[in-house]
């Protein structure tokens, strides 16, 4: 069946709008998607008909939260073909997800001297973390450097992993350079010798088809905000042999199995990392947003955005001055360029007084720009509605804004 790119629009009412009295083309997916109809209704049900805080419940409005809540963990966890629904922890967010493990695995596995292996590319939320554990534990962060076209060097994996490194943290796909990393080639490597590796998905999951089985990840983490559900909610799958030896990450309601004064004992997974009320509202109407995702089919989406992907490189490239930074063979929807020296703040703003929104600056990823030597640049990224004519007038604004400097 053809992609029906005008239903799928449709269903996003953001999207049939004007700003500044121009159509209105939105390309900052990879900051966080649109908000489809049925998520945005899937709230409204739950506020007007049956909310109530979950677990332990003892009334009807309470019983069907909680099992409107458990059912989206299932689809979750058949999502990412995860083996067992208790390896899925509901967090904030990928960096919270981040932090817990960092923590949590940290507390437990990283000692004095131990290394941490993170790669070049990574989002501040896959750098930060660990530089705190290693900080508090006297470890040692290493670094995975990629080349120019934006490829990480796994080859120099084989001398970075030494008998001390204990975890490798690496983007499944860069929200810079949109490089698609060869997670299963560097998962086997890291295996190979014991260590550890946390996938960072928050560009991920939404893209491609992702099985936690057949990659053998340790951890694997994305955002709901970023996959057309609402934000405040996270993902952090775990290998059930890992989370049942970590501790847990906060403290509160919900985590514990027995409370006293002499000594409390911990909830099982995925509780034990559920500590206070979680977000009900969000993780249920994310539910909607993953219904959407298997409907349309996540190799649909994919193959549609590799289309637009392509059709936006070749105009980009066809208009002198432009720089565009990341030319990965596998490559998602994302693209970041400068032209000549203009500033890409400058760039963007004009952009946006024309309708089009994209982004501007380091994109959370500092290293990526010392890479190259720059300050930022203006990015550019699609998603599942992304159209031809979304880039026809982007790239029309672009070349209008370039005659203007
Ligand atoms: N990692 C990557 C690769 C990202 O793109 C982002 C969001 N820009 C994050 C982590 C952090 O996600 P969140 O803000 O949803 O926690």
């Amino acid at each position: 069946m053809p992609y029906d790119i005008e239903k799928i629009r449709s269903y996003f009412p953001i999207l049939n709008q004007q700003v500044y009295s121009k159509p209105f083309v939105y390309l900052d997916s990879a900051a966080s998607t649109q908000k489809p109809i049925q998520v945005l209704d899937a709230e409204k049900r739950l506020h007007n008909e049956y909310y109530g805080n979950i677990h332990r419940a003892a009334h009807y409005m309470a019983d069907k939260a909680t099992a409107d809540f458990e059912g989206v963990r299932d689809q979750i966890k058949e999502f990412i073909n995860a083996n067992s629904r208790e390896e899925i922890i509901f967090t904030k967010g990928t960096t919270e997800s981040v932090n817990l493990v960092a923590f949590s695995f940290g507390e437990k596995f990283i000692n004095e001297g131990d290394e941490i292996i993170v790669s070049e590319m990574e989002h501040h939320s896959n750098i930060v973390p660990w530089q705190l554990l290693a900080e508090r534990k006297k470890a040692v962060i290493k670094v995975l450097p990629f080349n120019d076209n934006g490829d990480l060097q796994i080859e120099k994996l084989d001398e970075l992993i030494t008998p001390n490194t204990k975890l490798l943290a690496v983007a499944h796909i860069s929200n810079v350079l949109g490089t698609v990393n060869p997670i299963t080639e560097i998962i086997s490597k890291a295996h190979q010798k014991n260590v550890a590796v946390f996938i960072d998905g928050a560009q991920g999951f939404q893209h491609t088809a992702v099985d936690v089985q057949k990659l053998d990840a340790d951890f694997y983490a994305f955002s709901a905000h970023k996959a057309y559900g609402p934000n405040g909610v996270g993902i952090l799958y775990g290998k059930k042999n890992w989370l049942n030896q970590m501790p847990p990450y906060q403290g509160g309601g919900e985590m514990i199995s027995e409370v006293s004064f002499s000594g409390t004992s911990f909830n099982d997974l995925p509780y034990k990392f559920e500590a206070g009320t979680p977000n009900i509202t969000s993780v249920i109407a994310f539910g909607a947003a993953l219904s959407l995702l298997k409907e349309t089919g996540i190799r649909n989406i994919a193959s549609w955005e590799n289309n637009i992907l392509q059709i936006a490189t070749s105009l980009l490239r066809e208009i002198k001055g432009i720089k565009i930074y990341g030319e990965a063979v596998q490559k998602s929807g994302v693209i970041s360029f400068n032209y000549k020296q203009i500033h890409p703040y400058d760039l963007g703003t004009l952009l946006d007084k024309m309708g089009i929104a994209v982004r501007t600056g380091h994109h959370c990823a500092d290293p990526v720009m010392q890479h190259y030597n720059i300050q930022g640049t203006v990015r550019i990224s699609f998603s599942m509605y992304t159209s031809e004519m979304d880039i026809t007038r982007f790239i029309n604004s672009l070349e209008r804004t370039i005659r203007m400097f």
